[in-house]
């Protein structure tokens, strides 16, 4: 059974510390979503935006792409996207120029 404790105490040793390798991923993970974000795919790293104005709404697609429509759901992008702004969680519609705020994640 003295063995056995060894063991463990190994295992648990090991958690406390981020192997390099682990650290290399998440490097690259962060790389990874930068060069989707560049592609145009949307990495879900905010809620998807709707302008209460126009009805401009954005939409994921198969494969992650990024689209907007206006109104009726469809697979026709309109190829505008929302602009970032300055202030955290508001954005630009590009239809009709008015600020949108980034809704509430859904539980
Ligand atoms: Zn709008």
């Amino acid at each position: 059974m003295k063995s056995l404790q060894k063991m463990s105490e190994k295992s648990s040793e090991k958690e406390f510390k981020i192997p390099p390798e682990i650290l290399e991923a998440a490097k690259r993970i962060a790389e990874l979503q930068e060069q989707a974000k560049a592609l145009g795919l949307f990495t879900n790293d905010r809620e998807l935006l709707e302008c209460p104005a126009c009805g401009l709404k954005e939409d994921v697609e198969v494969y992650g792409k990024l689209i907007t429509y206006i109104g009726e759901y469809s697979h026709n992008d309109t190829g505008l996207r929302f602009k970032e702004t300055e202030k955290d969680k508001i954005y630009i519609c590009p239809n009709c120029g008015k600020d949108v705020e980034e809704p509430e994640p859904e539980d």
